[in-house]
């Protein structure tokens, strides 16, 4: 059974959203001066005459979907598109054109007709959903981030397209968006096509799909989480002087999340596939933008999907919520691979943004996305063999100007300075060689020091008040920033950081950049969140991990000064899997063995594996699943109790900007 599964990306979203304003009145202040020069100063550099991205993000529309607005059942919102209506005419002053035209570029919204046989929604979530026309119905690719918004999306273009059953549906890759929606595509093929009389559609996606779907972010979530909250400004107003883009699409929808195991998965590239009568042949893009990814071609149609492999934005090599770095090298050779793999493409279409047709068009698009991860990597690399730090190189390294002035590879996601920084990470780490930086005082230990040795506070407030007053932000930033760490409470250093940040967002092309800095202002003015990302949101989640998975990540919440000199071992029988594993503690570790249960363990719990669940992530207290009938338990119900009681529950809730 397909059983619905919250996953992180969106769980992140879900507990901001109510924190919200709706409206301009976030205390955001406007663009000075300096922002408005630099933000004009853009134009210049770029080709905004160049109109062709508007009409190819425009050709082929069959309907919009100019009041889309969708609820969950409980009437609450999971997708306004009507809120990024601001978004028309000219930048104004508090935001980067160039994000600007890319905003309203994503802002382009409704069904497409890619070609005859491929249709496209775009603007009813973060991500694309893409159809492909079958003998008999339609083939569905990536649907959505949320089971409301791929329903109000499938519906919309069976209005428009007929009522076509829904022959399969592919996951491109392991991100939530292309998946989350499931559920709104399977309820609506009950009782037709391939998918009645309770066969199941078949589903296919990358091999690793599943394990990576669900684990990919459980192990630091929390931190994930809380720190998700800024880079896609879920507590901002939709405003001139708040969110306008995420740079890839909108925000994603957030409601009902699902997963469906895939019925087939591909392991190969040059694997092909007749579904229907509609010819695939497979790249596996796995280790570019996600861990489990393919991308195909429809040689019928001599079109290409090339999932998020490559889009119309630098990406990320390093993902500013927190992730593990991507391998700008092996991204860009998976893209070159795909150009020599599928030559004849006519077409191309994503996962994100529209769609490019012509071959040539095609080539240099793919040329430059390829070129951009490489120049990043191999300069990087580079400059960090000459012995420069990873900050020096984010302030060095410049794309070549055939790169840099095309649209689709500017940094509306990724950015080339956190890039070069995730080029360094990868292979060097954290540390820059200097003794200075082996072992640093952190900042609340030295901000204090600092800001006394450099005349006290009143000194230097008045110097980051002349370095705004200059436009010097990031310096003003820097003084600033430090003045909050060395006294949480100083008011008018939080305002003038705050009114710092608002500057450095309203210039930021970046949309992750500009949601952070002014995220960052936000919580100066009005505090932290009052809830976060807590682990007992992630069960649906935690429920589809691997048990192994599980307890590692059940081990990473084991607070280990409590632990100290504690020695338990227990058995965990789950009855439904028929399956035991034995947890040890010791030396402040959980240890985990799938085994036969240890005569030694002091208790044994036997439960469903779904219970056990509940009762990890404290939805379940222990104590009164003792007394019911859905667990079994021998030994010491003590030594039980006091080894869950040694598990962290934390809310997620963490201060970033303040000490
Ligand atoms: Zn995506």
């Amino acid at each position: 059974m397909n059983k619905p599964a919250l996953t992180l990306l969106t769980i992140i979203t879900t507990m901001t959203l109510a924190s919200c304003d709706s409206g301009n009145n976030q205390g955001a202040t406007d663009a000075s001066k300096y922002t408005a020069r630099t933000n004009s100063n853009v134009t210049a550099i770029l080709p905004f005459e160049n109109e062709s991205d508007f009409a190819e993000a425009r050709r082929g529309l069959i309907a919009s979907a100019e009041s889309l607005v969708v609820k969950n059942a409980a009437n609450g919102m999971t997708w306004d598109r009507t809120a990024y209506d601001f978004i028309e005419g000219d930048a104004p002053d508090s935001v980067n054109p160039s994000l600007w035209r890319q905003a309203s570029l994503n802002n382009m919204h409704g069904l497409f007709k890619v070609t005859d046989g491929i249709y496209q929604l775009r603007g009813f979530d973060l991500a694309n959903m893409s159809l492909i026309e079958s003998k008999s119905g339609w083939i569905i690719v990536d649907p959505l981030t949320t089971t409301e918004t791929a329903r109000t999306a499938l519906a919309f273009a069976r209005k428009h397209l007929g009522n076509k059953p829904v022959i399969a549906i592919l996951f491109t890759h392991s991100h939530i968006d292309h998946f989350g929606g499931v559920q709104g595509i399977l309820e609506s093929s009950q009782g037709e096509g391939i998918g009645s009389n309770g066969a199941e559609v078949p589903i296919i996606a990358p091999a690793g799909f599943m394990e990576e779907a669900t684990s990919e972010n459980i192990i630091a979530g929390i931190a994930m989480g809380r720190r998700a909250m800024y880079m896609y400004g879920k507590r901002l107003p939709r405003s001139a002087h708040g969110h306008i883009d995420s740079g890839l699409g909108k925000e994603p929808a957030l409601g009902d999340f699902g997963i469906a195991k895939p019925t087939q998965l591909i392991r190969e590239t040059n694997e092909t596939l007749s579904i229907d009568g509609v010819q695939f042949v497979f790249q596996i893009a796995s280790g570019s933008e996600a861990p489990a990814e393919f991308t195909f071609y429809l040689p019928d149609y001599n079109a290409f999907c090339g999932a998020e492999m490559v889009s119309r934005t630098m990406h990320n090599l390093y993902t500013l919520r927190g992730a593990k770095v991507r391998d700008g090298l092996l991204w860009s050779n998976l893209i070159e691979e795909s150009m020599t793999l599928f030559p004849q493409t006519e077409i191309y279409f994503g996962s994100h943004h529209w769609p490019i047709w012509g071959a040539e068009k095609i080539r240099t698009f793919l040329t430059e996305q390829r070129d951009t991860y490489k120049f990043i990597h191999d300069q990087s690399v580079r400059l960090l063999n000459a012995g420069h730090t990873a900050e020096e190189i984010a302030e060095m390294i410049k794309l070549p100007a055939s790169l840099s002035t095309s649209f689709s590879t500017r940094g509306y996601y990724g950015t080339l300075k956190h890039n070069a920084k995730a080029v360094y990470q990868g292979y060097l780490g954290w540390y820059d060689g200097n003794p200075a930086n082996l072992d640093p005082l952190p900042a609340s230990q030295t901000a204090a020091r600092y800001v006394d040795l450099m005349g006290g506070a009143d000194e230097v407030f008045e110097q980051a008040e002349e370095a705004f007053d200059d436009g010097d932000y990031r310096w003003a930033a820097e003084l600033l920033n430090k003045l909050v760490f060395a006294d949480a409470d100083n008011e008018d250093a939080r305002q003038l950081l705050a009114k710092t940040y608002d500057q450095l967002g309203y210039q930021s092309e970046s949309a992750p950049w500009r949601d952070i800095y002014l995220t960052g202002a936000y919580e100066l003015r009005h505090g932290n969140p009052e809830e976060g990302i807590k682990i007992s949101f992630m069960e649906g989640v935690l429920q589809q991990t691997p048990v192994e998975k599980f307890f590692d990540s059940m081990a990473v919440r084991l607070n280990g000064p409590d632990a100290e000199g504690v020695k338990s071992l227990i058995n965990i029988t789950f009855t439904d899997l028929q399956e035991t594993h034995v947890l040890q503690i010791v030396n402040s570790v959980l240890h985990h063995r799938k085994q036969a249960a240890d005569p030694k363990a002091t208790a044994t719990l036997k439960l469903t594996h779904p219970m056990f669940i509940k009762l990890a992530i404290g939805k379940a207290g222990l104590k009164d699943l003792l007394f019911s009938e859905d667990i079994q338990y021998e030994g010491s119900k003590l030594d039980l109790i006091s080894f869950f009681s040694l598990f962290d529950k934390p809310t997620g809730t963490f201060s970033i900007v303040t000490p």
